[in-house]
């Protein structure tokens, strides 16, 4: 597979609780769907997503993107409200990680912007499903 950058652009911890901040004291949208946060990772690379349905989202990235070493993580969690969600747990995965390397994507031609490098620690897919938990349980109480 190509190679992967580590190097990219991460918002500053300003920009990332203004938004945090904003999106929080807003009404949840009545666009916002019920939704699986799903997670997988492509080497160094995490990626959080949402679907209503994990399956056919599996074959989606199979078909569109087929990086080989996709490693899908096995849990996902389910939310009434998969967008603010994900957008929220993307804000919080920016702040935590390394950088969010932004490249085009050899196998599909695409940027991806959503992938995260965390660094080399082992504990990355627990420290993932934490954020996501977190995110999921803030986004029902507030
Ligand atoms: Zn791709």
């Amino acid at each position: 597979m190509a190679r992967m950058p580590k190097r990219g652009p991460r918002r500053s911890e300003n920009v990332l609780t203004r938004l945090w901040n904003r999106t929080a004291a807003k009404a949840v949208s009545r666009v916002d769907r019920p939704g699986w946060i799903y997670v997988f990772r492509e080497r160094d690379l995490w990626k959080v997503g949402r679907t209503n349905n994990r399956s056919r989202r599996v074959r989606e990235w199979r078909r569109v993107c087929p990086v080989r070493e996709r490693q899908w993580v096995p849990q996902s969690v389910w939310t009434p409200f998969a967008n603010r969600t994900e957008f929220l747990i993307h804000l919080a995965i920016e702040r935590v990680c390394v950088s969010r390397p932004r490249f085009r994507c050899h196998e599909c031609g695409k940027v991806h912007r959503e992938k995260f490098y965390l660094g080399d620690d082992l504990g990355n897919a627990e420290l993932i499903l934490l954020i996501i938990q977190n995110v999921v349980d803030f986004v029902l109480t507030n």
